[in-house]
């Protein structure tokens, strides 16, 4: 399924006119939010079509590395740097510490963030540079995936910017669909399988769903991720899985109130040296 940020803030904006007073509000600013990012995305001059060219699908599944490297993106301070204190200033509303870098340290936090999933400068800052890139990650996802067999990637992280998923779509019995939380690449992935560590123990392996078993929690006892999602053979009308992340803090704070947490850096489940 093909996301757009324009979909999803207007999904935001119909959400946020609905919805109960307490969440309103943060439908509201996160419509506002993607209302921006999808601005920017309509703005960007992104032509990845050269670097499909010479692009081998053989060597990206076999080596397991993201189809997208960051230099692809062509951030520029002297354009990037006002962009990101655009997304600063809104998001402060939320998070008063978010500050924006230094125009030169702009680009090379980005970059950070890309590869490690982290600035290292604290949660704000990560916040910050993930919303600052999504118009980039989600253009680039737009124009890689159709060429990409993303059925035969099998990984836990994302085929085209290498992010954690943080979100799953149940197919069926064995399979689901993951769903990047950076750029929205979607991907197949067999369930009984943890997407961090890849443990496959039933013994260490559980999941928790809602009364009506809609919505679930999967978790794993090794590595004590959880990541949240749908049971897509039990929802009724039309999913809309970007936009149903937004929906469900509820089944964050439950994982988290049973001690499970999202990962955060890539280092902390680096893989064993495949080459
Ligand atoms: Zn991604
Ligand atoms: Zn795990």
């Amino acid at each position: 399924m093909k996301h757009t940020l324009a979909d999803l803030a207007e999904a935001l904006a119909a959400q946020s006119a609905n919805a109960p007073e307490d969440e309103a509000d943060l439908l509201h600013f996160y419509h506002r939010l993607f209302a921006l990012l999808a601005q920017q995305q309509a703005a960007l001059e992104l032509d990845l079509s050269k670097h499909l060219a010479d692009f081998s699908r053989k060597q990206w599944l076999r080596s397991g590395e993201p189809a997208l490297r960051f230099e692809w993106l062509g951030l520029a301070p002297s354009t990037f740097h006002p962009w990101v204190e655009q997304v600063a200033a809104l998001l402060r509303e939320r998070v008063p510490e978010c500050q924006a870098p230094t125009p030169e340290e702009s680009v090379e936090l980005a970059a950070r963030y890309y590869h490690d999933n982290t600035t290292g400068k604290g949660a704000a800052m990560d916040a910050l540079m993930q919303s600052a890139l999504t118009p980039w990650l989600w253009e680039a996802a737009a124009q890689l995936t159709p060429h990409l067999p993303l059925d035969e990637w099998l990984r836990g992280y994302c085929p085209v910017c290498g992010g954690f998923p943080d979100f799953e779509v149940i197919v069926s019995n064995k399979w689901r669909r993951l769903l990047c939380e950076r750029c929205a690449a979607e991907w197949r992935f067999p369930n009984g399988v943890c997407p961090f560590c890849g443990e496959d123990s039933p013994d260490m392996l559980g999941f928790y769903t809602t009364e009506d078993e809609v919505y679930r929690i999967d978790v794993c006892d090794a590595c004590g991720s959880y990541i949240k999602g749908v049971d897509s053979r039990r929802f009724e009308g039309t999913l809309n899985a970007v936009l149903e992340r937004f929906l469900t803090p509820g089944l964050d704070y439950s994982a988290v109130e049973q001690g499970y947490t999202r990962p955060e850096a890539f280092e902390d489940f680096a893989e064993g040296d495949e080459t």
